[in-house]
């Protein structure tokens, strides 16, 4: 797996974020190489010199977030990759039976060490950002992506949210031209508060998301719509389908997604996971009926053999380069390279199920 964060050492007097470059320059946000050291690399800044985890030539032009106190630095934004997302907080007022990344109490509030980190981002990226519940702290969100972007309009955003939090008040600022260059990610589990409840577990989410989505509407914001494959999800999908048809059809994409074999979904995976090579009918059929209303439809985190001819189309190579895994049996697939692959966790039998294209 490629590592997020590494060791580091500084005198630094607090975190900071600075982009790894070869070479001296004037720009006092940049660090220059220095020495390949026994524990990696040396760099130098304007917050001093300060030593890495790792080798150079896999960290130019990264952008990191160095933390001396701790003693760590984290990648935030890597030149090499196109799945860059950042963690605004580890807080969230929904309990997901299948949540990858479970909350925490505590907020640690990065916010101008992120925005920093954004504004020394390659051109035209696009960057993610995630929680917890990013809208949470919205006010601070909000701020930052709006600085951001009247300083970098060539950047785009895709946000996570359980859209829980977006106000009327919200709609206006959100209607601002800024926000062209944001889609927010938005999970709906079913049609039925009931069902939606149970799985976010939270009484009164499902009214309380179809209230979000009026305000969300009204400022014309672009909606991608997530659906994770679970065996009680699955059992209401066409339901689902019909219901996103005719009353959140200006969405700009439905992703229907292969569950992660990690946090809560860990433990309850005998329960929740769905195997799709038994029975893809139900997700076709879904699938079938919003392209046929004019929604397009997505698959992310499946892999492209485990998905019949006819739907491949839909497939997306979703899962982050660094938690990507592939079978040895993959090696003769001509597929490779547009296929999801698996999650680095995912259980080692179901991983060498594969038939390679
Ligand atoms: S054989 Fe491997 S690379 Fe090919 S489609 Fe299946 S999982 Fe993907």
């Amino acid at each position: 797996m490629i590592a997020l964060s590494l060791r580091a050492a500084s005198d630094g007097t607090a975190p900071f974020v600075t982009r790894l470059t070869r070479q001296p320059g004037n720009n006092p946000a940049l660090s220059h190489f220095l020495a390949v050291t026994e524990a990696g690399s040396l760099w130098s800044g304007e917050q001093g010199v300060f030593e890495l985890g790792m080798g150079p030539d896999d960290l130019f032009d990264d952008v990191v977030l160095v933390d001396p106190f701790g003693s760590r630095a984290d990648r935030l934004i890597r030149k090499a990759s196109s799945h860059n997302t950042l963690l605004v907080t580890e807080q969230c007022d929904q309990l997901c039976v299948m949540c990858s990344q479970p909350p925490k109490k505590t907020h640690v509030d990065r916010f101008d060490l992120l925005e920093r980190a954004c504004l020394l981002a390659d051109h035209g990226i696009t960057i993610g950002i995630s929680g917890g519940e990013p809208t949470l702290h919205r006010a601070r969100l909000f701020s930052m992506l709006e600085s951001v972007l009247s300083a970098r309009p060539d950047l785009n955003f895709h946000i996570l949210s359980n859209a829980q939090h977006f106000t009327a008040e919200d709609a206006l600022r959100l209607r601002s031209p800024f926000y062209r260059n944001v889609v927010w990610g938005v999970p709906v589990y079913a049609a039925s508060g009931s069902l939606h409840d149970a799985i976010v577990g939270k009484i009164g989410a499902f009214e309380k998301l179809m209230e979000s989505f009026v305000h969300l509407f009204r400022a014309g914001a672009r909606i991608e719509l997530r659906t994770v494959l679970t065996t009680s999800t699955v059992d209401s999908l066409d339901a689902l389908a019909n219901f996103i048809v005719y009353n959140l059809a200006h969405i700009e994409q439905w992703s229907v997604m292969g569950l992660e074999n990690i946090g809560f979904a860990k433990s309850g995976w005998a329960d929740l996971h769905f195997d799709l090579r038994c029975n893809f009918d139900v997700v076709g059929n879904a699938l079938d009926r919003v392209k046929l209303h004019g929604v397009r439809p997505k698959l992310f985190n499946i892999p492209l053999c485990h998905v019949p001819a006819a739907y491949r189309s839909y497939a997306v190579a979703s899962i982050s380069d660094w938690k990507q895994r592939f079978s040895d049996k993959c090696v003769p697939c001509v597929a490779r390279s547009d296929c999801s692959g698996f999650f680095a966790w995912h259980p080692s039998e179901l991983v060498n199920e594969v038939y390679p294209l």
